[in-house]
């Protein structure tokens, strides 16, 4: 592939991403462009057209994390797993969706001691989806899903929204993507009956299938690289050495089972919004 190529097609997100978005065209409303629901690509005359058009309008804030996915996936695995499940499930509900710029940090310091994680504090954290909340309001948001794609998020999240929809006098609501999946739905499509669990069975499928460009399948072999490591908390590493081992479950299929069925759980949790 020429390099020109290769660069507008990580400014589109992935090959694949690009290439899935069109799949999911909403019926009856012509083609559109996955840029169309993505804030940051769009210029401010677009985006206030949107919001001034008519129809209720809703702003999806994804919330991920950069932190270590074991030996074989990115650092940016959880943002780009929550970005991809809402601007899917923004072109299902187009042209009322849109999707703000993803929060590429999370809450993550029980991952400091594995090289590259980077964390922030709970209190900056929720003061950056806050702020971002604040913003939206400001321009004439009045429906945001604060849409989460990491573990360390959810809990203050949780707590927190209630008291930023008051705030801010409109409705903000939050999910984790995985709040789609029900115990059945795990058990069907996970041999290690797990979703979400860290870098293992489902997040590598789920890899697999979205951005195979960010999976090193070399990583899975935990036991050629387990002498380099030097993890402090003994029941950190075992359950590592879990996840890694669980991680070669992963197949393409099975992450687009999964992913398929978080799109579809959270457009329709934003038509509830919109309703
Ligand atoms: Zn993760």
């Amino acid at each position: 592939m020429n390099p020109r190529r290769a660069f507008l097609q990580t400014l589109a997100g992935s090959a694949a991403l690009s290439a899935q978005a069109s799949e999911l065209e909403p019926a009856g409303n012509g083609y559109a462009h996955l840029r169309k629901v993505r804030l940051w690509e769009s210029t401010r005359k677009e985006f206030r057209e949107w919001i001034e058009g008519p129809g209720k309008k809703l702003v999806i804030v994804p919330t991920g994390s950069t932190e270590q996915h074991n030996e074989h996936l990115a650092m940016i695995n959880d943002t780009a797993s929550v970005t991809l499940v809402a601007e899917k499930a923004a072109m299902l509900s187009y042209p009322r969706v849109m999707v703000a710029t993803p929060v590429p940090v999370g809450i993550s310091p029980h991952w400091m001691d594995r090289k590259g994680t980077l964390t922030l504090t709970k209190e900056t954290f929720l003061a950056v989806v806050f702020e971002i909340c604040e913003s939206l309001v400001a321009h004439g948001v009045a429906k945001i899903l604060v849409l989460n794609g990491h573990g360390g998020n959810v809990l203050p999240l949780r707590e927190a929204v209630p008291g930023f929809a008051k705030k801010l006098g409109i409705k903000i609501e939050t999910n984790s993507y995985w709040d789609s999946y029900s115990r059945d739905t795990i058990k069907k499509h996970m041999e290690s009956n797990k979703a979400p669990g860290h870098a293992g069975e489902f997040e590598t499928s789920f890899a697999m299938a979205a951005f195979p460009e960010r999976v090193r399948w070399e990583g899975v072999d935990y036991a050629k690289i387990k002498p380099q490591l030097r993890i402090k908390d003994p029941k950190s590493a075992i359950q590592e050495e879990e996840f890694a081992a669980e991680a070669k479950l992963a197949s393409t299929a099975k992450g687009e089972a999964m992913i398929d069925i978080a799109v579809k759980w959270t457009a329709s949790r934003v038509r509830e919004m919109l309703a």
